[in-house]
């Protein structure tokens, strides 16, 4: 393997580490506590695994966690009055709500009624258009997660050609619009674009987020670039015992880390970025909220 490893558990696990530094500051200086409210609906257990994280990563760096569980067949109003609760609580600076949704509530409806300086997703219709108008946003934490890594690769991002696989509202967009904030020059590439291994052989930056294991080959990289895998996909192992399954990216980990200059694992890569990011945009919505001014290093 030629490039460098990119360790999201370790950057990671200092990202909590700082926010939970200044977490600790809050309290001594100014008597405040940020805090996190999740909001989980149904039984799903991959839903119930994330929130159950969020709780504990939560308390671990300082800030109050309150979990709200809600029966898989609560009535729109119900879960629109508790977000309205949330949004009047002020012990509460940042609501998520676990997506995905039941099928008979409107997640944009839901998502939207959150008050936009509580929405650490960053998934409201108002920050999607702060961000993209380059004014101060919540950011969504997946991309926030990918930027930081690149920025504590490289410094400087400005004049460096990127390329993002997948154009979706919570990884894809998001993303390209924080690479162009940052002065790259962006190309967002989908499953409609014609020549793909040729856009993507471009690129200084790679971020792969499309949800198909092992897409990108390593003779899609430019030599030296740096790769971020987003996707999380599972595979068969049966070298592991039958019926056995592992994880994987949507890169092709062994043939691009020969060519690239850095690249993230998965798992270990982004993943733990992101709850990392959901925790600093809390602090950041409680600063915010307090006239206080933003945690350094932890914002886009
Ligand atoms: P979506 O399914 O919402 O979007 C996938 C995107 O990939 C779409 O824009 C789609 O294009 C594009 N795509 C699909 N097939 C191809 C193809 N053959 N060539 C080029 N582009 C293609 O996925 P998400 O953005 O939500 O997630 C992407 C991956 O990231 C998933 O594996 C997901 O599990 C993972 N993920 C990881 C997170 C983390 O914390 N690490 C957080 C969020 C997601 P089109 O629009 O044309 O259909």
């Amino acid at each position: 393997m030629a490039a460098d490893l990119i360790d999201g558990k370790a950057f990671a696990a200092d990202v909590r580490g700082r926010v939970a530094t200044q977490v600790a500051r809050l309290q001594e200086v100014h008597g405040i506590t940020p805090g996190l409210a999740v909001v989980l609906v149904g039984e799903d257990p991959a839903s119930q695994v994330y929130v159950k994280n969020k709780g504990i990563q939560t308390k671990e760096a300082g800030m109050a966690s309150f979990e709200h569980k809600l029966d898989a067949g609560v009535a729109e109003a119900d879960l629109l009055a508790l977000i309205a609760d949330l949004n009047a609580d002020p012990v509460v600076h940042g609501i998520l709500v676990q997506l995905p949704l039941p099928s008979h509530l409107d997640e944009s409806l839901v998502i939207n009624a959150i008050d936009p300086a509580k929405d650490v997703d960053g998934f409201h219709i108002s920050n999607v258009g702060l961000l993209a108008t380059g004014q101060k946003a919540m950011v969504p934490c997946t991309p926030l997660g990918c930027l930081m890594m690149l920025r504590d690769r490289h410094g400087d991002l400005s004049g460096m050609e990127a390329v993002v696989v997948g154009r979706s509202n919570i990884v894809g967009k998001p993303m390209a619009q924080l690479l162009l904030r940052d002065s790259c020059t962006v190309t967002i590439a989908h499953s409609r674009t014609k020549d793909i291994e040729d856009v993507v052989r471009r690129a200084d930056i790679v971020i792969a987020a499309v949800g198909r294991a092992q897409m990108v080959p390593g003779d899609w990289i430019k030599p030296g670039a740096t790769v971020i895998d987003v996707g999380i996909n599972r595979i068969p192992a049966p070298e592991k015992g039958e019926g056995k399954t592992r994880l994987v990216g949507d890169v092709d980990f062994d043939s691009a880390a020969a060519v690239a200059g850095a690249i993230t694992p998965v798992p270990g890569g982004v993943g733990p970025m992101t709850i990392a990011c959901l925790l600093a945009n809390t602090l950041t919505a409680c600063c915010r909220a307090n006239g206080l001014a933003e945690p350094e290093g932890l914002t886009a």
